[in-house]
């Protein structure tokens, strides 16, 4: 299924444009417990919804951003920078994309 991003530099693209990063997971605290640390790398929540993910724009700027979409009809709600994204509403700490940076 297609569907289309709004890279927040580059502006809509077609979905093959980009790559998929994953849900955001609030990354755990700095001494994690072994419990806290399997969560945070193996658990995934699997909304059938709404959720926050990590897009990475591939075939264009290479940047990373932050979408809203809705996992049962692929709309996407918003797309932003993160910096443009409170904390707050990240989650304390944001972790970064699965698999880190790949540029
Ligand atoms: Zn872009």
């Amino acid at each position: 299924m297609s569907f289309v991003l709004r890279c927040p530099n580059c502006g809509p693209r077609e979905v093959t444009d980009f790559g998929f990063g994953g849900e955001l997971i609030p990354r755990p605290r700095s001494q994690p417990s072994f419990r806290e640390l399997n969560a945070y790398n193996y658990f995934r929540r699997n909304v059938a919804g709404v959720q926050r993910e990590w897009w990475f724009h591939r075939s264009g700027c290479r940047v990373w951003f932050i979408a809203e979409r809705d996992t049962r009809t692929n709309e996407v709600l918003w797309t932003a920078r993160p910096s443009e994204v409170a904390s707050d509403e990240r989650g304390a700490e944001v972790a970064e994309p699965e698999g880190g940076r790949r540029r």
